[in-house]
């Protein structure tokens, strides 16, 4: 199986299973989608908590006044403060586990200061104002969406605080503390359980678009084999028809629009029929590949060559007028005269080829085509193994 072979079948595995855990090459990447998805949205969550835990000033006004003025200043230096290092983390943090956990840290600093606060206060009024601490555990579970397990801890932690808190405030009173904690527990636990999905299902949506991911990859990579395919002859490697006319239309038309010389050849390998009736149909495949590699090598990088069929190839020749195609019809010639292509040690496949060489003064190339096919024929019934320049030519 492939290296993504793999990876699909570990992701499906742990998409499959209860907590369907990011598997470890992943993780990186996991965070890295957490970070551009959950950001902005950790930012935005983190400012409302701060603002809901200074708008508490108001409602210690009414309900706690005598601590007032302790609670406004302590509030108000406590989110300056918070402020600031949000501010700063999300500038500088690039680590979305440690964005994800600043909330719940400081509603545990702020569940410390408030129950410190109500300690001080004489109001009757406090321990029905104590149940406003449920806002604590509640804002810092609904917002996790990265790790559910350190947010497990920090929200046993602010548990603790909470209790110990409401314990200091009941002084001793046993009902006080059992009915709060009676209020309290479902609240910890939907609020747990909510973040423990929170979490669960980023891991899952992410698992899932890396599925889509790559199965997008092997379309893409399917779609670029299917075209090579349509494009290429399967046998030399070299351009089929199809794909030589069309970017032989192309290169017409740019070498219309810059007025230059553009020439075609068309070549055919000499009694070719022979060679495979001798030496087999595989030997002439070898002689059809070892051509058209050596014909590719000689040409120049914008020269197109292609199999036109059988043991036919054209190539067209931007920017060369039709006496340089000539020659290099005529090297091409003498180049493949020489080949020795190994069939038995003894007796090596010798070919020779036969050119049509055809200029495209209107640039019109089934003309050329044409041209090229009846220089090709001359050059088969003067003897074959030479080059013909097109009748019309001169
Ligand atoms: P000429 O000099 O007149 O061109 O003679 P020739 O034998 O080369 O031409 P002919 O058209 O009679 O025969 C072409 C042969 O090419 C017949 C066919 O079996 C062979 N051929 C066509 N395609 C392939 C191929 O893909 N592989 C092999 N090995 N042979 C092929
Ligand atoms: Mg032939
Ligand atoms: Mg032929």
């Amino acid at each position: 199986m492939s290296c993504d072979g793999e990876l699909r079948a570990r992701i499906e595995q742990s998409l499959r299973r209860a907590m369907s855990p990011v598997p470890a090459e992943l993780l990186t990447a996991y965070y890295g989608y957490q970070d551009i998805h959950f950001r902005r949205y950790l930012l935005v969550t983190n400012f409302l908590g701060q603002a809901a835990y200074l708008s508490y000033a108001l409602a210690d006004r009414l309900v706690v006044p005598d601590i007032f003025a302790a609670s406004l200043a302590w509030r108000g230096t406590y989110i300056g403060l918070i402020l600031l290092l949000t501010l700063a983390a999300f500038r500088w943090c690039r680590d979305i586990r440690l964005l994800d956990l600043l909330l719940p840290v400081s509603i545990l600093l702020a569940a410390m200061i408030w129950f410190r606060l109500l300690v001080d206060s004489n109001s009757p009024h406090v321990t029905t104002y104590q149940y406003a601490s449920l806002i604590f555990i509640v804002l810092a579970n609904l917002c996790i969406q990265v790790r559910f397990v350190p947010a497990l801890l920090l929200s046993l932690l602010i548990s603790a605080v909470t209790l110990a808190g409401v314990h200091r405030l009941a002084a001793g009173d046993g009902m006080t503390l059992l009915v709060f904690g009676l209020v309290y527990l479902p609240v910890l636990f939907f609020s747990l359980f909510i973040s423990f999905s929170n979490t669960l299902e980023r891991r899952r949506i992410f698992l899932r678009s890396r599925l889509d991911a790559m199965t997008r990859d092997e379309l893409a990579q399917a779609n670029r084999k299917l075209q090579t395919l349509a494009h290429t002859d399967p046998l030399t490697g070299t351009s089929n028809r199809r794909q030589f006319h069309l970017s032989a239309e192309r290169e017409l038309a740019r070498a219309r629009r810059q007025q230059e010389p553009i020439c075609l050849l068309m070549l055919d390998i000499d009694h070719f029929k022979r060679i495979n009736d001798q030496h087999g149909h595989d030997a002439g495949d070898r002689v059809l590949r070892e051509l058209a590699g050596t014909a590719r090598k000689m040409l120049r990088e914008p020269d197109l060559l292609a199999r036109f069929g059988g043991e036919e190839f054209v190539a067209l020749l931007p920017n060369t007028a039709l006496d340089s195609a000539r020659t290099v019809a005529e090297r091409l010639r003498v180049k493949l005269s020489e080949l020795r292509i190994p069939d038995l040690p003894q007796a090596p496949i010798r070919i020779t080829v036969s050119i049509g060489v055809a200029p495209l003064y209107q640039f019109d190339l089934d003309q050329a085509l044409k041209e090229a096919d009846r220089a090709l024929y001359l050059a088969k019934h003067g003897g074959r193994n030479q080059v013909r320049l097109a009748t019309s030519t001169g």
